[in-house]
């Protein structure tokens, strides 16, 4: 079997990882991965940065092999954890682009396994930019930017997400920065005692002013967007593991009901804090609170429960990663469109801020330098820099930081030209709510871009899953 994999991020490691390991008995063949960056296996997020620049979860769930919670871990080792341990949450956060490397690694180790196993495997340093059925019917043939074409018989789109949109049409506009990764680069170009208007307050914005604090910024820095809502704060891990939030339950709920609805899932997470005799109401209360309550009052508060406890918010927080993709493809759909009109809450709290950073932006609020404003309307270059106009009034800005993250399942540009070859010739088809879909056997999508998944960006045990679930899923063969 020929297998084409296009991008080669943490998604690819992943499908590598599971052909490699699996037992899934497909004989040997031939593998060929594209990807057109120099940072090989690290996609985005993984590539060399600054230092300021970390994983946001802790290790137990950034293996990239599927259920294997001490794969990334004992890469690591007891001394690299020691060396980045996060106090407060107790456990190795380490720099993204060291991570990066656990993923090359395992993606080196994967090739050179599936080689000893007689497979065939290259890497083509170029980007695809169109697929076509081949002659004959069977497979596809992918065509580089270069201009060579190469059959497959399985081809695995892991090309990643979307890419930052531009929302207030400041493109080009000097002091502007459009996407800010690498930071290294991006923050090398900002002055120290600039005024910074970082828009967004997520975690790419969390990044941004951790990253220019620990560079000794010097000028004043505000989060700007409409809702003032900072990410919640990681609690440290307590190995708890909810008996009542899991596939299984939610497989026998399937089998009784015929189906499963967000109420169905609330009665889950109820049952379970009803384990630890916890107030299902007050846990839901506190969640509510915030869209209203004072964002860095907020901060402080959930800093200070960083050892708290409760399991709620655990709980909720890794099954959204877990058993929501599962769930999801089962909700009705106005269950969906529900949660959906929640999305920047349910991000926050499905991926919240690591409590180093947590610190360091308390800090920062502080000591006055930094500072919060939403219900921004519109922000315009002006002469000398930036206005941004809001609820609260005018603020000027010397350089302005696009921390906006692209929505789920988003077409990020790199695979435009791909995407629309594949709807074109009807090999996919787009997903009302987002993401490509495949018409065709041959097709899979690893990652963001799966259309019909959940409506919160993937992590690293959401792409590996989709990874193990897709090399599950390829006919067994034993042709080389
Ligand atoms: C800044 C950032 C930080 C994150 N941090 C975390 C974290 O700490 N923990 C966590 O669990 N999740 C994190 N995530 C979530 C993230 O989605 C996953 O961790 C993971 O990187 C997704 O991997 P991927 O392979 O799907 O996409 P990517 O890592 O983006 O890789 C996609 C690759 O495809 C290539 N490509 C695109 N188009 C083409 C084409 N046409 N031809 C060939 N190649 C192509 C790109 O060059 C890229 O290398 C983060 C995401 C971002 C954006």
């Amino acid at each position: 079997m020929r297998i084409a994999i296009i991008g080669a991020g943490a998604a690819a490691v992943g499908v590598l990882d599971a052909l490699a390991v699996g037992e899934a008995g497909i004989g040997a063949g031939e593998i060929t991965v594209f990807e057109p960056s120099a940072h090989l296996w690290r996609g985005r997020p993984y590539g060399p940065d600054l230092d300021s620049v970390l994983v946001n979860a802790p290790p137990a769930i950034m293996s990239i092999r599927h259920l294997d919670f001490g794969h990334y871990a004992s890469w690591l080792g007891p001394e690299r954890a020691a060396a980045h341990l996060d106090d407060l949450l107790g456990q190795p956060l380490v720099p993204r682009a060291l991570y990066g490397s656990y993923l090359a690694d395992t993606a080196e180790a994967a090739l050179a396994a599936l080689r000893e196993r007689g497979w065939r495997t290259r890497v083509v340093a170029d980007r695809i930019v169109a697929a076509a059925p081949s002659d004959g019917g069977l497979g596809l043939t992918l065509r580089t930017e270069g201009g060579h074409d190469h059959p497959a018989d399985r081809v695995v789109l892991c090309v990643g997400g979307g890419s930052p949109q531009d929302h207030y049409g400041l493109g080009g506009a000097p002091g502007f920065v459009g996407d800010p990764y690498p930071l290294a680069y991006t923050l090398g170009h900002v002055p120290a005692a600039a005024d910074v208007a970082v828009i967004g307050s997520g975690l790419t914005a969390v990044d941004v002013v951790v990253s220019l604090a620990a560079r000794g910024h010097a000028g004043r820095i505000t989060l700007v967007s409409r809702r003032g809502m900072l990410p919640h704060v990681w609690q440290r891990p307590l190995g708890h593991r909810p008996v009542h939030v899991t596939v299984e339950r939610v497989q026998a709920l399937r089998r009784e009901h015929g189906g499963v609805t967000l109420d169905d899932l609330a009665g889950l997470l109820r049952a379970d804090l009803a384990e630890t005799g916890e107030d299902f109401a007050l846990f839901t209360a506190e969640l509510s609170a915030a869209r209203s309550e004072e964002p860095v009052r907020r901060l402080r508060r959930q800093l200070a429960a960083v050892d708290d406890p409760r399991i709620g918010r655990r709980v909720l927080q890794e099954t959204a990663h877990t058993v929501g993709p599962y769930a999801w493809r089962l909700l009705p759909e106005p269950d969906r469109e529900r949660l959906r009109r929640h999305l920047r809450l349910a991000t926050s709290l499905a991926s919240p801020m690591v409590p180093v950073n947590a610190a360091a932006l308390l800090r920062l609020f502080e000591s006055g330098q930094l500072t919060m404003v939403a219900g921004v309307r519109k922000i315009e270059a002006v002469e000398g820099g930036f206005l941004a106009r809001g609820a609260g009034g005018d603020l000027n800005a010397g350089v302005v930081v696009n921390a906006v993250n692209p929505p789920p399942q988003a077409v990020p540009r790199a695979a435009e030209p791909l995407v629309t070859s594949l709807l074109a010739d009807r090999l996919a088809a787009l997903h009302p709510s987002g993401g490509l879909v495949p018409a065709d056997p041959c097709l899979h999508v690893v990652g963001d871009l799966a259309g019909g998944g959940p409506f919160i960006t993937s992590s690293i045990p959401g792409v590996a899953a989709a990874g193990a679930r897709t090399v599950g899923g390829l006919p067994a063969t034993h042709t080389g």
